[in-house]
């Protein structure tokens, strides 16, 4: 399971963020996940309480938007939706695709208190 690791260091930015605007308590943290990132929500929200604890985040709501995979197909030289990493194109199902969104894992932004 990554979603500690992911979760201490989504922490530990966020303790950051809120040192820099001398934030007490940090409400809503906004985050984007794509469906690619191999992150399941969950789990992230679970470590996440875990890790948040005595920090500036702790009790903090995650808000996670997701965003769809997406890629290259070299075929048919457009972009096609893609569900899984290394998957074929749907309209030609060749695998000649580069996944070239939906992988992300991004703070977004904070709602400090
Ligand atoms: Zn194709």
């Amino acid at each position: 399971m990554h979603e500690m690791a992911l979760a201490e260091s989504l922490v530990e930015l966020i303790e950051e963020e809120a040192r820099k605007h001398a934030a007490q308590r940090v409400k809503t943290v906004r985050l984007a996940v794509g469906a690619l990132a191999a992150v399941e929500p969950k789990a992230l929200a679970f470590c996440f309480d875990a890790a948040a604890r005595g920090a500036a985040a702790e009790g903090a709501r995650l808000d996670i938007l997701y965003s769809p995979g997406k890629g290259w197909c070299l075929d048919c030289a457009e972009e096609v939706p893609l569900s899984e990493r290394g998957g074929a194109c749907p309209n030609c199902a060749n695998y000649h695709v580069q996944m070239t969104g939906g992988d992300e894992l991004r703070l977004i932004e904070l709602e400090i208190a």
